[in-house]
């Protein structure tokens, strides 16, 4: 560890920035930048089949025959999103991140439809109850686009759509008689795409319940369709009798283009704190350099990163999960090299156990008075522990 090269920094450049109105050339020269501009219309003409997705991207025979085959998770990019990702460049690590690959038929052993074990949790519709004093209120099945290696992929995109209003009531009524419940996570599928009127009306009525002390939200929608972004939406997510808390999934810097920051900070400016939450990626984000700028990059877009999920063992996910030592390694090249404000918290989530918050070990030895401990640099120090 003490050998350790320090850790490049890639220079801040701007991430390739597409403007709002449609890329000049590719597939979308045409469009009308009223048209692109809007998310019903991006929505619309995401990319599903293997005949929309090869207009962008590499499609091999085998891959064609599996898309056409038909037996995978949803399949559905924005254009927005994909014109974010390089064209016909299978390493782009943003194309990786939702174009299928023939890998994700091959399921191991230990991979599983449900791998953090939510199902036992099930408390009321939509509500995952495991930890002491928050829970999970999953509102619906839908996102703007897929990710392949969704932990949800049993349950996202399987048509459950959004919750019944009757369901919906079951749920807040459990939160309204669990008065351990102070923090409610609104996720899915993607919140983000609920109507703002119905999603107004329900942070209304959650922020009624006198128990609660914050809401959150998990979300994609800000990189995968950030025109969705529109005022009505920001003034749904507004600070009430208590804050919402916006958790934005960002695996790359890239992601991070113009349109994008541009939504980010229409929502910091209406009164949201932004979260990031970032997944680790074998080909996306697996070094330490693309994590470090993706990290500084959503704090320069008022974002502050905070977790770093290992990638569950969902079915077929094989070729994008690293390894935990390789999770551990990175974070001892970010921890200490970095600003804190850009490490966030590595987690496992264990089906059943929930999360367990890793970190490197800094502590080599523990005797009586003295701690024997590695800096970041990978040099010995010794704190004398005045404890009596
Ligand atoms: C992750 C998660 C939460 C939130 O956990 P925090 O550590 O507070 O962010 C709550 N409920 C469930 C079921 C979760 O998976
Ligand atoms: S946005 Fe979230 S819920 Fe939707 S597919 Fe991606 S990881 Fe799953």
């Amino acid at each position: 560890m003490s050998d350790r090269a320090p850790t490049p920094v890639l220079p801040l450049a701007s991430p390739s920035s597409a403007a709002f109105a449609a890329p000049a050339g590719g597939v979308w020269r045409d469009v009308a930048a009223s048209d692109w501009q809007d998310w019903r219309w991006q929505l619309r003409n995401r990319l599903r089949t293997a005949d929309e997705l090869a207009q962008h991207f590499v499609i091999p025979p085998e891959l064609r025959a599996f898309l056409e085959a038909g037996h995978g998770f949803e399949v559905a990019i924005t254009p927005f999103f994909a014109s974010l990702c390089r064209p016909f460049d299978p390493t782009c690590p943003l194309a990786r991140q939702v174009l299928p690959d023939v890998a994700e038929a091959t399921v191991r052993s230990f991979e599983r439809a449900d791998p953090l074990g939510e199902d036992p949790y099930r408390k009321a519709p939509g509500i995952v109850h495991k930890y002491p004093d928050r829970v999970l209120f999953l509102v619906t099945d839908t996102c703007a686009a897929y990710c392949r290696y969704c932990t949800r992929a049993r349950w996202v995109a399987s048509g459950a759509d959004s919750l019944g209003s009757a369901e919906q009531e079951a749920a807040l009524a459990y939160i309204e008689q669990t008065p351990t419940i102070r923090d409610v996570l609104i996720s899915g599928g993607d919140p983000l795409l609920l109507s703002s009127p119905k999603l107004n009306a329900l942070l209304d009525r959650l922020a009624q319940i006198p128990h609660l002390r914050f809401l959150r939200i998990g979300t994609r929608v800000p990189v995968f369709l950030p025109m969705r972004i529109d005022a009505e939406l920001v003034h749904a997510l507004r600070p009430r009798r208590i804050p919402v808390y916006l958790n934005v999934h960002c695996n790359h810097f890239a992601e991070l283009a113009e349109p994008v920051r541009d939504a980010l900070a229409r929502l910091a400016d209406g009164g949201v704190s932004l979260g990031g939450q970032t997944v680790l990626l074998r080909g996306v984000n697996d070094t330490a350099p693309v994590l470090q700028e993706t990290f500084y990059a959503l704090l320069s877009a008022r974002v502050r990163p905070y977790y770093l999920f290992h990638c569950d063992p969902i079915r077929g996910s094989a070729h994008l999960r690293t390894s935990v030592d390789e999770g551990l390694d990175l974070m001892r090249q970010l921890i200490g090299h970095t600003s804190g404000m850009a490490v966030p918290k590595y987690v496992i989530d264990l089906e059943g156990g929930g999360k367990i918050p890793l970190w490197p070990d800094f502590v080599e030895q523990m005797d009586r008075n003295v701690l024997h401990v590695t800096n970041f640099r990978g040099e010995r120090w010794q704190y004398v522990n005045h404890a009596d």
